[in-house]
Parts: structure tokens; sequence; C-alpha cells
């Protein structure tokens, strides 16, 4: 686009990458707001920016959490239709499983939803725990589908399978320990109902990304071929072989390479024929998770990527697991995958509001000689007004060499308060000049590249990094931001996003790009007593489990959104956020404890400091107010 050419919605779709990322989900309408499209038609559209007016309305401010349940029906169908799709085109004689790992959301609004839309697909449900199974127990599934549980398991546990058994589900419980194989067999001597079994097993394949340690043949899970003979032979010796329906591995989530998976499937293929052959049915191969999400829409093998398609993967997965089979000349499996953040990840959006930049800090307010400056900060005014595209580098070198001095100097009494503020002002503006003129270079120095990320502006944003996008705190993981509306203005200014924690870890400086990590996004100048909303997208899988309390910021305000067969939108459900006597009780500070610490206070001013009785109560009144207030900025 030219300097003056007008910016358009097509520009911003193209600068934030909707259309790379957005999976079909997303759209820009004409008056510039970010809309969602959850079946992808252009038509049938949901405003973001009217519902979050709509509930700002009601009561429910942001930082607010919407929730698509439709976009969940339109990745089911997705995974369901590529599967189905490559069963046809490698002519695969058996059927496709999916089952959604319950820890990627575990939600009831979320995991019903999936289970109300997968029905049709006999979607079933994967655990890793005693909780997630007696959740999954009573959750209602489609009677071919089968119940999953992973992780590590005691008697307890087992025991938990045998209920669920009971209760009519499919339970498969996946022996990941030698141990637990011996507790299936002596807890099965005692009981005439036992849940089928399935062996997870260590595979050599690696996945590829942050998650690759998953796999491997040091990998935290899964039985070594030694253990899998034993295993085997365990439960003959014991009569169980029957029991033994499913070979399971899972190489890691978020797998960026299409050719790691294919490896893991042969490999896992290839075992499950050689225990076939050793005279166990077996039945199922379940191929586990992994099946990746483009957050930065490149379609490449970067961390935040995925070089493959649904289709792909699922093509891969049939034709390879076929093409073994024949070769071992063995029944091929019903496949199972436990596919979870490509179903949830693009179902919701938080939206936060924009507080004013931090002001000052790296800005340059205009100075003016007084004359009475010292030596030190009339230097840092001659750079200031000298620097040119001839000599900035050398302008921003002394410019350090002067702040230098200018600290020494104050710490050593020689230098006022006002006089240190002109000079640290002075530094920056030459700091800001050099940057620009950096950029008349063809490369531009790796110095001012590091110098430009720290000029960035800081957006204030009422959220919490560690509650709402904690994979980005803690893996650095990218998810997709642009702000709901002004899309058809020029954003002129580049920022980093803070949130309000009091943790200088609580913030945004790394944000998707086709061809790189940007470290500042782009961004409208906030205007007086307007709002600037941003959403963060794609955060559907893992992180509203994995967020927390940092500074007792809790759980923010849900809504789920729906459009009606008419196509309007509809705001079906909304569910208060924590408030301040929530996330307080998480820690044992429950109200009751609090409110009689504080009635016990205010007796003691009473007693002692002359505070009037109703002043007291004016303030625990107040005190209790507060206790109810949402924990983010009003
Ligand atoms: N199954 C198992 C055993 C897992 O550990 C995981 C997550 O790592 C999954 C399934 C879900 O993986 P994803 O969300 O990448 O599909």
């Amino acid at each position: 686009m030219s300097a003056t050419a007008r910016f358009t919605i097509d520009d911003a779709a193209d600068l934030y990458g909707l259309n790379r990322w957005g999976n079909g989900y997303l759209t820009i309408n004409a008056d510039g707001h970010l809309c969602v499209t959850p079946s992808r038609d252009p038509s049938k559209v949901v405003n973001l920016v009217q519902v979050v007016q709509e509930l700002s309305r009601r009561g429910t401010r942001p930082p607010l959490l919407l929730r698509f349940p439709q976009l969940l029906q339109s990745q089911i169908e997705d995974l369901a239709g590529a599967f189905a799709a490559a069963i046809k085109e490698y002519n695969y004689t058996r059927t496709y499983h999916p089952v959604f790992p319950i820890k990627v959301n575990q939600g009831r609004q979320v995991v019903e939803a999936l289970l109300q839309s997968g029905w049709k697909h006999s979607l079933g449900l994967e655990v890793g725990s005693v909780p997630e199974l007696l959740a999954a127990t009573v959750l209602p599934t489609p009677p071919e589908a089968v119940t999953i549980c992973n992780g590590y398991k005691d008697r307890n546990y087992l025991s938990a399978a045998v209920t669920a058994t009971r209760l009519g589900k499919n339970v498969i419980v996946v022996m990941e320990k030698p141990f637990e194989v011996k507790n299936y067999i002596e807890m099965a001597a005692g009981q005439d109902v036992m849940p089928m079994l399935g062996i997870r097993i260590r595979l050599q394949a690696r996945g590829s990304g942050m998650w690759e340690k998953s796999g491997g043949s040091a990998s935290k899970f899964g039985l070594s071929t030694a253990e899998l003979i034993q295993a085997v032979d365990d439960l003959v010796k014991a009569g169980l072989e029957k029991n033994l329906v499913l070979l399971h591995f899972h190489i890691g989530s978020q797998l960026t390479e299409i050719r790691k998976l294919k490896a893991a499937v042969r490999e896992g293929a290839r075992v499950y024929a050689k225990v076939a052959k050793k005279g166990v049915a077996l039945g199922y191969l379940d191929v586990g998770g992994g099946l990746g999400v483009d957050y930065d829409g490149s379609r490449t093998s970067s961390d935040a990527s995925m070089n493959y398609s649904v289709q792909e993967y699922a093509n891969d997965v049939i034709y390879t697991v076929s093409e073994v089979c024949e070769q071992e000349n063995v029944t091929p499996p019903r496949i199972i995958s436990e596919s979870g953040r490509m179903l949830t990840a693009y179902h919701s959006v938080l939206i936060t509001d924009t507080r004013a930049p931090i002001p000052g800090f790296l800005g340059a307010n205009g100075q003016t000689r007084s004359g009475r400056e010292p030596q030190v900060v009339r230097d840092l005014f001659y750079l200031s007004e000298n620097i040119s595209v001839k000599n900035y580098r050398e302008c921003y070198h002394d410019a350090l060499e002067y702040r230098d001095q200018l600290y020494n100097l104050f710490d050593l009494g020689y230098i006022s308060l006002e006089d240190r503020a002109k000079g640290e002002e002075l530094f920056w503006d030459v700091a800001h000049k050099s940057v620009r003129f950096s950029h008349t270079a063809k490369f531009q120095a790796e110095e001012f590249q590091e110098l430009e990320s720290k000029l960035h502006q800081k957006y204030i944003c009422n959220f919490s990094v560690f509650q709402s996008i904690p994979d980005h705190w803690a893996l650095d993981q990218l998810f997709p931001i642009v702000p709901i509306h002004r899309l058809n203005e020029s954003p002129t200014i580049r920022a980093s996003l803070v949130d309000i924690t009091c943790d200088s870890d609580g913030q945004v400086d790394k944000f998707v790009d086709l061809k790189d990590v940007k470290e500042a996004l782009d961004v409208h100048e906030t205007r007086p007593g307007e709002p600037y909303w941003l959403a963060f997208l794609l955060i559907g899988a893992y992180q509203d489990t994995m967020g927390d309390l940092h500074n007792l910021f809790g759980r923010v305000h849900e809504a789920d959104v729906v459009l009606d067969p008419r196509g309007q939108s509809l705001i079906r459900e909304v569910r208060p956020g924590q408030n301040a006597s929530d996330t307080l009780a998480e820690f044992g500070y429950s109200e009751e404890f609090l409110l009689e610490r504080l009635e016990s206070a205010l007796r003691e001013r009473v007693n002692t400091d002359g505070m009037t009785r109703e002043q007291a109560d004016a303030l625990a009144a107040d005190y209790k107010t507060r206790l109810g207030t949402y924990t983010y900025l009003d």
C-alpha cells in the first residue's frame, strides 16, 4: 500500500493475517469490526463489537471470554470429515473413532457442546485422572463411543474405571507402566466386570515442536518393547488376553512436521501388527493427539505452525496403517485419535480493554534549554539537535556514554533530579531518532533492532497473562491478537502489551507474523473516553485450565455466543467471572474469616482510637462491597 492510499479492511486482514490463521472463521465488516463466522459463511456473522457492547450494557465488561460452541461443531465436522474422506480414498475397511482428551479443556459447556456435535461421529472422551474419569462417567456418549483412560493408574483409578464400565461405558484403561498391568490382573481376579485394556507403547519415533519430549525412547510415558512383551505374556497367562483391545501411542502435542507423524504411525502400526500376530486380536490403534493448529498461518514447521492440513494428517494415518497391515497380513484396526488442540483452539476469544499506553519512560517529551544545565546535559542537547542520517550511530554511542556519566554524577550528588530527568529524556530522544535513521540503511544493524524493540510503546491491557494465556508466559506460545474495531483505519503505533499483574513476565512482546515473530503489534492510537478492545484468538485449547490466580486475578466473565437459524447472533449464556471473595477463598481467606478479622480490627479502633460505630459500619460495608467486585480493572 502506498503511503497515501486509504487503509482498507483488506489491508487489515492482510496485516493481521486473519485469512492465514483464521481457518475461515473470521472476517471484517465494512465498519472495520472483527466478526466471527461460525459456519464459515461470510454472510452469517457474529459482530464482536456488538457482542461486547451488548454485554457491557448488561454489566458484563471486559476482560471477557467469548465461546462459540458452533466452532466446536465445525471443527469436529472437519476432523471426522477428513477421516471419512481418507477411509473412502484408501478403501480402508475399518472405522474411525474420535476421542476428545478432556484435559485440553474440561469446561462442562465445552465438553457438552463437543459431545453433542460429535454424537453422530461417536465421539468419546479420553481422561487422565480419577476426577476426569468421574466427569466422563456421567456425561452422555453414544453407545459405540469409547472412554480412554490414560495417565498413571492406582487401584482407586482402576475401581473408578470398573464403575464406569458397569454404567455402560466402553472403557479402555491404557497401561502406561508395568505395575498397572499387575494391578489390573489382580483386580480382575475378584471382579465379574472389568474395563477393556490398552497398552501405551514407547515409540522410538519422536514428535516435533515444543512438545517433542512426549515421544521417543526416553519418554516418561508408555511401555518399552520388553515391557510390552512381558505384559502380553502376563495377560495370556492370566487368561485375560481377550481384554487387550487397544494399542496406543502419543508423540506430543502440536506436531509441526507431518513426516514425524508418518514415522510414528508406521512404527505404531508395525508394533500393532506384531502383537496381533502373537495371537492377541486387539482391534483398535489409538494414534494419540498432536494434530496441530496453525497459529501464525505460515504453514511451516515453525513451533506456532504445522506443515500439513487436517486432510493430509488423516490421509497419512489411514494410508500408513493400511499399508503396514497389508504387508503384515493382519486385519486393519479401528482407528482412534485423541485430537484436542485442533478441536478446541478456535472456539474461544478473549476480549480485553486497553488502557492508555504507559506514558513517559521511553518517550522524548520536548525539552528546552535553560542555559544552566550541567555539561553532560548540554552534551545530550547537542546530540539531540545535531543527529542526522549520516552520524546517527556515533551520536547514539556518545549518548550511551553521556547517560552513564549522568547517572554517575547523580550518584555522587552533582546532578539535580530535574537535570537527571532532562538528561534521560534527551537520551531517549537520541535513541528514537537513531532508530528512525537506522531504517534508511539497507540492513538495520542488530543493535538498532534491539533498541527499536525497547522503544515500542507499551499498551496496558486489562487482563492477566497468567490467567488467560499461560502458555505464552510458560512456553512463549504465540496467539494471534487483533483489535476488534477500527480495522478500516491504519494502525499507526507499534506496541507491546503488558497485563495488570505486578509481574514483569506479565507481558506480550512476541506476535504472530508470516515470516518471523514480530516484536510489536500494530495498534491504533487510543482516543480519550473511547474504549480500545483487543481480541486474543485461538486460545480455546489448554489455556482455560492451566491459567492461574497470580495476584488473585480470577477467571474472567464468559459468554456463549451462537448464531440462530436466521443468522442472528445470540448471547446464550453468561457466566460471571470470579470476584475478589472467590479468589481469596481459594487460598484460605474465606469471606467469613476476612469479615471476622475485619470486625475485630474495627472493634479495636472503636474502643481505643475513638472511631464511631457508624464509621466502623461504613468501613465494613465498603470492605464487603469490594469482596464482591470483579478482580479486574473497572
Ligand atoms: N493424548 C495424550 C495422551 C496427550 O498427552 C495429549 C496432549 O499432549 C493429547 C492426547 C492431546 O493432544 P493434542 O491436544 O495435541 O491433540
